[in-house]
């Protein structure tokens, strides 16, 4: 089954979705049109590089192939956090100790822009702050503790440390052993922080066009315009209608659903399923209880389970992951279970919603940004810029991302290289084999996570 089909029925019992009503939509191109920048993906990460081009005074237009926020920044479990999904020692053994810490630093910054973007542009996304990351046994919670200890000493990240007899103080639940809390960190509703962002990049200028999925992209020599192809269903018009921008840069910010427009990104991440449920209102002394700061969660497994409690008294629950694009059976049942592990005493509280979506996993988990000269040897494609990778940890980073990007089309590519000089490895089996080899490798993770 394809990516595409089987995210149309994931996406179809969103809870983000029936909660924040799209009050604008955006025509389809239908022309033939040119700009300084083209951005391919309407997620975070292509809002966020629009909204930042356009306050550098460079003309943008941005190529939705469905709606904005319809892909993982809109569906999201709202985990707004610093760091990277891989561990920063992938980083310190690539780069070095003094660009781990500017990376380190740059995600910490990626928190603090949306903060800022939520003030300036007075986006109301229900942000709550507070963040416990938790340990399932003691082994767990010995590398957790080591951890936190590390980011203090070396990184500053300040945190306190949970001891299992105060655990019930933090969450009411018997899944845990011991954990770290930081008040930097926080949630969101994701698809209304996106759609906010929308707002604000549409009326800083940014023409932006839905149903405009980039079918092919025409780079010339060095130097030279690239065009972008369209094709759009619209309404009251038979057949596809084409479109077409040409643009002396290009951001491609599609994610995972960016298929057959630059094959050479294509490997070097892998679309992995990840499920998230909300239950259906609880008496609010119920939801008060379960996690008294109101933290959002994650434990330290590496197939993770993270959840946060909601402003209406719901949990929002997400975990598992899928290899294949089938969407999983049963699939409100079983993340339910999945939440009843960790709240035994939610076991007459129903899942209202269930969604997923695909994260983009590369390889060693670490952003994976460049430009497409940097993978095809083409000079032809050297103002064409790229944002994936971001492995599940991209809500906040995303709008670093996109700052970056605007700062190198600006002359200021020193940000943006401390990511590009990061390797990645395609995954083995190329485009088609690549789901069973990292089926096989997660099956050795997930062993390790019962230990
Ligand atoms: C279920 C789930 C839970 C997650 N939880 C968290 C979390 O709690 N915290 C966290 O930090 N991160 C989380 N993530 C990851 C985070 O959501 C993503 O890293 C981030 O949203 C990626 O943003 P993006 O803009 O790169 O991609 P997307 O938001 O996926 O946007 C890409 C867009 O590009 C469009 N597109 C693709 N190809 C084309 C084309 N050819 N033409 C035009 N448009 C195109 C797509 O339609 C899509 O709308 C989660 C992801 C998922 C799926």
């Amino acid at each position: 089954m394809s990516l595409l089909k089987t995210d149309q029925e994931l996406t179809r019992n969103s809870y983000y979705v029936a909660t924040a009503p799209r009050t604008q939509r955006y025509a389809a191109l239908q022309d033939d049109v040119s700009a300084d920048v083209a951005v391919v993906g309407g997620g975070l990460a292509g809002l966020s590089a629009a909204l930042e081009l356009r306050a550098r005074g460079y003309s943008v237009v941005l190529l939705e192939a469905r709606e904005l926020g319809w892909g993982a920044s809109g569906r999201n479990g709202g985990q707004v956090i610093a760091g990277l999904a891989s561990d920063i020692s992938v980083i310190e053994e690539q780069l070095g100790t003094a660009a781990a810490r500017r990376v380190w630093d740059m995600t910490v910054e990626a928190v603090n822009l949306v903060h800022e973007r939520r003030a300036r542009h007075a986006i109301d996304c229900e942000w709550q702050s507070g963040y416990l990351t938790l340990a399932v046994n003691a082994r767990k919670a010995k590398a957790l503790r080591a951890w936190q200890e590390e980011m203090y000493l070396r990184y500053d990240f300040q945190s306190r440390w949970i001891e299992s007899q105060d655990m019930p103080r933090w969450i009411v639940s018997p899944r845990f052993h011991s954990g770290v809390y930081d008040d930097f960190n926080g949630h969101l509703h994701p698809l209304k922080y996106t759609l906010g962002l929308a707002a604000a990049a549409a009326q800083a200028g940014v023409r932006i066009h839905e149903d405009s999925a980039v079918t092919a992209l025409q780079a010339q020599a060095a130097g030279a315009l690239t065009t972008l192809r369209t094709e759009a269903r619209v309404v009251g018009r038979d057949g596809v209608v084409q479109g077409s921008v040409r643009a002396r840069y290009v951001l491609l910010a599609g994610n995972v659903y960016q298929q057959g427009i630059a094959r050479a990104l294509e490997a070097r991440i892998m679309p992995v399923g990840t499920y998230i449920i909300a239950s259906e209102p609880m008496d609010p002394a119920l939801a008060g209880s379960l996690i008294p700061s109101g933290a959002a969660v994650c434990d330290t497994n590496f197939v993770l389970d993270y959840f946060r409690p909601m402003q209406d008294h719901r949990m929002l629950y997400g975990g598992r992951v899928s290899y294949s694009t089938a969407t999983p059976m049963n699939l409100a049942e079983s993340m339910r279970r999945r939440m009843l592990l960790s709240f035994p005493q939610l076991k007459d509280v129903k899942a209202e919603y269930a969604w997923g979506g695909f994260v983009d996993i590369s390889m060693n988990r670490a952003p994976d940004f460049g430009r497409l000269s940097e993978r095809t040897g083409d000079q032809g494609h050297a103002n064409i810029y790229y944002l994936q990778g971001f492995s599940g940890h991209g809500l906040a980073l995303t709008g670093l991302a996109g700052k970056l990007v605007a700062e190198a089309i600006a002359g200021q590519a020193e940000r943006f290289d401390i990511f590009s000089r990061i390797q990645h490895r395609a995954f083995p089996g190329g485009r088609w084999l690549r789901t069973p080899a990292l089926v096989l490798g997660m099956a050795y993770y997930r062993i390790k996570d019962l230990l």
